[in-house]
């Protein structure tokens, strides 16, 4: 299974800065030394072109050249530095990079080590997010699909974000737009205070556990289907649900969302479609255990990456009528 990272372009932070920026360089580490089944690849930044599918031109400019109005850089929540930059349009590259991967290989995982920047805007970032790695996925995968696959059966996109904060905005950039659905599982009353109509908003108390948190699951995957056919999920496994969390409110062990991501990646597995996971938010009061719900995600990855590779070489030696394919070639 293949993953890209950004870690190594660190961005300057104030001390007593509360962003927990190790968190990434200890995942990685980890990952190398405990599922050496990961490949591990430095991402490649996002080009102006590829912000532009989603971004306005006067903001990616912004950023570029650190000309952002000073109450919008506060809002992103980081101080402006070439490295900020440089990193956000990395991370963004990250999540592109694993896109293309299981699109091309018409099914299994990739994983961004970071990402899943959900509270940026066309034109504003917000709640440490500068550009929306999903939503230029998003809209990059369908234009690639165009090209090769012409008009017919245009991609459909699946959001499915279970950060505990709400997709702002991820919703807003798709609120008129069919071809993507989003998904949002989150705290009702966590940040951000005004939230934004998704295609589906699942709201969860202060305080709900396991069990509460896997049935809304389950009953929200249901309506998804009901409603939408995606050709690509792009997943946001957020760690900051887990009770350990500074800021996420709710109480979710490890175990339940181990079981969380086993959710939805077998519902993806069962139905062939390609799945990209990015990481989101995590603000455990100790940094490992944020770390833990991480990899913990990556070892369920990699239990349906094995066997989607398992399927896909047993497909390939079995008579064509019978093959194994995509929902949405
Ligand atoms: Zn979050």
């Amino acid at each position: 299974m293949h993953a890209f990272y950004a870690d190594h372009f660190v961005l300057p932070l104030p001390s007593g800065h509360r962003f927990p920026m190790a968190k990434y360089a200890r995942l990685r580490e980890r990952l190398a030394t405990e599922l050496p089944e990961v490949a591990l690849h430095e991402a490649l930044p996002a080009s102006d072109g590829e912000l532009a599918l989603v971004h306005t031109p006067a903001y990616i400019d912004a950023i570029a050249h650190g000309t952002l109005a000073p109450a919008l850089q506060r809002e992103i929540g980081f101080p402006w530095s070439p490295a900020m930059a440089e990193r956000a349009r990395r991370s963004v590259g990250a999540t592109l990079q694993a896109a293309r991967r299981v699109m091309a290989q018409g099914g299994g995982l990739a994983a961004n080590l970071a990402g899943g920047t959900h509270h940026a805007y066309a034109d504003k970032g917000g709640g440490f997010c500068v550009f929306n790695d999903f939503a230029v996925a998003a809209r990059l995968m369908q234009a690639e699909h165009l090209r090769r696959h012409g008009p017919r059966a245009p991609l459909q996109v699946a959001i499915v974000d279970l950060d505990v904060h709400q997709g702002n905005g991820t919703a807003r950039i798709f609120a008129n737009d069919a071809s993507v659905f989003t998904l949002s599982l989150h705290g009702a009353k966590n940040f951000p205070f005004r939230k934004e109509p998704s295609d589906l908003d699942v709201e969860l108390p202060d305080g709900a556990r396991d069990d509460e948190y896997l049935h809304a699951l389950d009953l929200a995957l249901d309506e998804l289907e009901r409603r939408f056919e995606p050709g690509l999920v792009l997943y946001l496994a957020g760690a900051d649900p887990h009770e350990g969390d500074r800021l996420g409110r709710l109480k979710l062990s490890f175990d339940g969302l181990e079981a969380r991501d086993r959710r939805v990646m077998g519902w993806a597995a069962r139905r062939g479609l390609p799945l990209v996971f990015a990481m989101g938010g995590g603000y455990g009061h100790d940094l490992e255990a944020t770390v833990q719900v991480q990899v913990n995600t990556y070892r369920v990855a990699l239990e349906h990456e094995r066997r989607w590779q398992a399927q896909a070489v047993r497909s390939a030696t079995t008579p064509a009528g019978m093959r194994w394919h995509n929902a949405r070639p």
